[in-house]
């Protein structure tokens, strides 16, 4: 199928660049390959549910991508180097290694419950310091970045067009901003891309002097580097990240490659709890480690994905127990049929081109999920009633069953169903038997094993 469905049908695939605030055609830079980078987490403490929303999307997207034909490299990075580390590390007695390792494994198993693809990469801000320190020396030489005595800094005046990704000009921002007293930037724009420090937190000898980077640089070197690359196709992250990170990302990738590091910028809504953005630092946070102890990743995954990645949408008990209670449909509706024509010797086969090309359309329309879902859910009904049926049109089913599954592993979600054993099999044929002789007691013995596996 892969490439099959994007050069025999010309399909084309849309996505909203942020940049230029416009649903553009996706063409990816190089012929086969996709890159992507979005923005991981900093590793200080256990993740909210909020953190994974865009876990989820660049995950669907990489999926979709993938399915079409492209070899998808997707990376995410985790930022372990941060001064909310720092102050956590010190206060629970660790080095920052030992509490940002603590929390990456965390975070690890809840991409593992979510089913999200393996990374092309997971970097470290920490393992590309040396990187940082000459990047940052090449924009000391070239003027786009000065030396203070406490920190280096970005001038921002250097840069034209700061303030496109985020919508906003110069001068208005500027006026915003006042420079505190202490300061030693020339412009209040101007943001620390390292700190000179010899202080108690996390620090490296590098050519800069001793100190540690912002945060801002370390996401555009991960990005050159992990790709060695100055432009890739696809970065993108949580809304919140426009502005200031993005912005200040762009910035210094102009500065050193002329480049506006990605070709397309992709922002994903807010999770909300009671309709203010779930974050660490509200308080309002609900972790992700907990959600995914009392409901599944399926169900977690289906919960963000009804909604459009760019839309916000509530965390709620009741939106994830419907979650929870529509997936259980699906996965129920797919145990069955498959066991259905496993009783027959038969298996799932021959792909429905009508229905995998709806599905395949709205996913390329901006990952319009909700119109691939309406499809599944259109399936789901018609398998149902053509299980039901008396006389079944075996053909049907195991068509619609193979299509169903293909497209329910496109949006990511993990289908772990069992094939009827030999003893399933004569354990239903002892029941017909004896149904067949009218033999009640007997047949009710085997009667909730066979609902079970969605024979009867
Ligand atoms: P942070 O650790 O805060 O830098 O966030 C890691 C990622 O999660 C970034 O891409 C953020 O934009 C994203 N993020 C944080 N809070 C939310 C939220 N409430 N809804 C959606 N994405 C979020
Ligand atoms: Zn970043």
């Amino acid at each position: 199928m892969a490439n099959y469905w994007r050069l025999t049908y010309e399909k084309k695939i849309y996505l909203y660049d942020t940049y230029t605030k416009k649903t553009r055609e996706f063409i990816p830079l190089s012929e086969d390959e996709v890159d992507i980078y979005y923005c991981g987490p900093t590793v200080y403490n256990y993740v909210h549910l909020g953190n994974f929303r865009p876990t989820v999307t660049f995950d669907l997207l990489t999926r979709f991508l993938t399915e079409i034909g492209y070899e998808v490299k997707c990376v995410s990075n985790y930022t372990d180097i941060d001064d909310k580390i720092i102050k956590e590390a010190q206060k629970e007695h660790k080095t920052e290694k030992e509490l940002s390792s603590f929390y990456i494994n965390a975070y690890e198993d809840c991409l593992n419950k979510l089913n999200i693809l393996p990374l092309y990469n997971h970097p470290k801000a920490s393992e590309y310091i040396d990187k940082m320190a000459d990047f940052i020396q090449a924009m000391i030489d070239n003027n786009t970045a000065y030396k203070t005595k406490d920190d280096i800094y970005f001038r921002v005046s250097k840069i034209e067009d700061y303030g496109v990704l985020s919508n906003q000009k110069i001068d208005d921002l500027e006026a915003g901003k006042r420079i505190d007293v202490n300061s030693q930037k020339e412009n209040p724009l101007d943001f620390a891309l390292w700190k000179l420090t010899d202080d108690d937190g996390i620090k490296f000898d590098t050519i800069l002097g001793r100190g540690r980077p912002g945060w801002h640089t370390e996401c555009v070197v991960m990005v050159n580097n992990v790709f060695h690359k100055p432009l890739i196709d696809i970065h993108g992250g949580g809304f919140d990240l426009k502005f200031p990170h993005h912005e200040n990302e762009i910035a210094q990738s102009e500065a050193i490659n002329h480049t506006h590091l990605a070709n397309y910028w992709m922002h994903v809504g807010f999770l909300l709890t009671n309709g203010i953005k779930m974050s660490k630092s509200l308080g309002n946070s609900i972790l992700a480690k907990d959600v995914l102890e009392r409901f599944s990743g399926n169900a977690v995954r289906l919960f963000f994905l009804s909604t459009h990645y760019r839309a916000p949408i509530n965390y709620t008990e009741e939106n994830l127990q419907q979650a929870e209670k529509q997936f259980s449909r699906y996965y129920q509706t797919i145990n069955k049929a498959v066991h259905q024509l496993e009783l027959h010797e038969l298996t799932p086969q021959n792909l429905r081109q009508s229905d995998y090309d709806e599905f395949m359309d709205a996913l390329a329309h901006d990952l319009n999920v909700s119109n691939s879902l309406a499809v599944i859910d259109r399936m789901t009904k018609e398998l149902n009633s053509l299980l039901m049926k008396k006389e079944k049109d075996y053909a049907q089913i195991s068509s619609l069953c193979f299509t169903y599954q293909k497209l329910l592993n496109i949006l990511g979600f993990k289908l772990d169903i069992s094939h009827l054993t030999e003893t399933d099999k004569e354990m239903f044929a002892l029941y017909q038997e004896a149904r067949n002789r009218k033999d009640y007691e007997t047949s009710d013995k085997y009667r909730s094993h066979l609902i079970e596996l969605g024979i009867i």
